[in-house]
């Protein structure tokens, strides 16, 4: 057995140790899983929803012991709590939209109408999820509520570096009676690599170069593999937007988890004939955020979780400063307590010369270039290996429609930013390197976890071996 420890990212002790489940518990669990996969199936989309109904009961009679759980796992407080009621509300939506979903009886054929087909859809028997830390509860969560509610069981990895928040919701999972169907299992690379070889298809959300590896190894299984890969979001601010409400979703896009978010803004391009008033007032605001230390009960700011990211941020803000960015606010990694934390950070004057502009920087940082015109901005944002999503504000939601129709990225939030942190409803996909696989938002985020089956009837008599003879007219 190998034992983990994780790393408070508050006070940077390795206060929690945990075992890392290997290829053999794998195994085991997955043969568990699998063996209650029918009668998971036999229930029927009625008493799975009367099952995940039993889920949110007990998530919201444990909410307090996992939010505090998830606290420690990420240094942050009011977000934690707002984790848990967001994947208590996603159980509800799902319930609401789950019974009309699927399109049902028979079709007459077009070209011959005797002959009719109907689908039958056929869960995956085993999902497996893989989640990153930055937000250990809502990824673990976001695609396995639809999985199960598709008939299938599923099997959750969480990161390693946020482990705490598994006991509480494994007790929630078993008071509902989801034992069977639903498991977590821990530890690192090594037991998400193990389960990619024991599931029938692979939900992946983190890093690039993670990520590869991941669909590396689903292709070598033939399975598929749905990958929420990162992200180099850009705004577009064009000359007719407002400057108050541009600058409040700037910032907010940016900063808000210290800025790790996948769909967080990491790069800002602003009409040159707004660009000083806009860069003034966002500084203004800036300078009124404030770290969640040392009392986590106030502030806007957490921690950066993961230690090893702190020094990328530093890395990409002096690389910048070393070609000719201007540090306007922040700039520095903090140590408090032990913790890492960093302040928003405007760099002006960034380029494309510069990591910051290039390579997922995963943080607080805003980094601001100027443009002339509507096309040059357009290709500025465009000018990246990624395409999760993007942001375009204009003074009329038909310009920024105009703007974001032509940016190459999956989601594109109009008039505000990283809109789909907040709405799920949306259908999108992750462009170029930023992921992989069908929609996990909207009505696709169900469907994909099932097999889609044709049942063909010919109404009329088949036709002889005659019909196809060579001298057959
Ligand atoms: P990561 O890729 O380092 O790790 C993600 C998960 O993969 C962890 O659970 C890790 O243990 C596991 N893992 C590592 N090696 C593996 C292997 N060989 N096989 C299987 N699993 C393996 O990512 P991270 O640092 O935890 O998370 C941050 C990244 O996640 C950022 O790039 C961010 O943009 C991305 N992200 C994307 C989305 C999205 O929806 N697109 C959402 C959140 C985060």
């Amino acid at each position: 057995m190998t034992q983990l420890h994780a790393r408070n990212p508050r006070t940077g002790q390795l206060d929690f140790e945990f075992e890392a489940n290997n290829r053999e518990d794998i195994e085991r669990a997955s043969n568990r899983l699998r063996a209650a996969g029918q009668d998971w199936q036999n229930l029927g989309l009625d008493g799975r929803m009367a099952k995940l109904g039993e889920l949110s009961d007990a998530l919201t009679r444990h909410h307090a012991a996992i939010a505090e759980r998830l606290s420690i796992d990420t240094g942050r407080r009011a977000i934690a709590a707002r984790e848990v009621d967001g994947v208590i509300g996603a159980i509800f939506g799902w319930l609401a939209q789950a019974p009309h979903l699927l399109p049902e009886g028979w079709t007459d054929g077009r070209n011959n109408p005797a002959i009719r087909h109907a689908p039958q859809f056929v869960p995956y028997s085993l999902i497996g999820v893989i989640s990153p830390w930055n937000f250990p509860l809502t990824l673990s969560m976001i695609d396995t509520i639809a999985a199960l509610l598709a008939g299938c069981t599923v099997m959750i990895k969480p990161s390693e570096v946020t482990p705490r928040f598994v006991d509480p919701m494994m007790t929630a999972i078993a008071e509902a009676g989801l034992a069977d169907v639903l498991t977590f299992v821990q530890g690192d690379g090594a037991t998400g690599a193990a389960l990619i070889d024991h599931v029938d298809a692979i939900c992946f959300t983190g890093s690039v170069a993670t990520g590869r590896k991941v669909a590396a190894a689903a292709a070598g299984n033939m399975i598929p593999a749905f990958l929420e890969l990162g992200g180099k979001d850009p705004l577009v601010v064009l000359a007719s937007a407002d400057i108050e409400k541009a600058t409040d979703a700037a910032l907010r896009g940016s900063v808000l988890s210290t800025g790790q978010a996948c769909q967080s803004i990491e790069r800002i391009y602003v009409a040159n004939s707004i660009h000083d008033a806009f860069v003034a007032r966002l500084v203004e605001k800036a300078k009124a955020v404030t770290l969640n230390w040392p009392d986590i009960g106030r502030g806007h700011l957490g921690p950066i979780i993961f230690d090893q990211q702190a020094k990328i941020l530093q890395a990409h803000i002096d690389d910048a400063v070393a070609k000719g960015a201007q540090v306007l606010t922040g700039g520095k990694v903090e140590t408090h307590g032990g913790g890492k934390w960093l302040l928003p950070t405007i760099l002006a004057e960034a380029t494309h010369e510069m990591l910051v502009m290039r390579e997922e920087t995963f943080g607080p940082i805003l980094p601001i270039m100027s443009f002339d015109s509507e096309e040059e901005a357009i290709a500025l944002a465009n000018d990246t290996e990624f395409g999760l999503s993007a942001a375009v504000f204009a003074g009329s939601l038909e310009e920024a429609e105009r703007v974001g129709r032509q940016i190459e990225a999956g989601g594109v939030s109009l008039n505000d930013a990283a809109l789909t942190a907040l709405f799920h409803e949306a259908e999108k996909h992750s462009f170029k390197l930023s992921g992989m696989g069908g929609s996990r938002m909207g009505s696709a985020g169900f469907q994909r976890f099932l097999r889609r089956k044709a049942l063909i009837a010919n109404t009329g008599a088949p036709a002889p071996i005659g019909a196809f003879a060579e001298d057959a007219n």
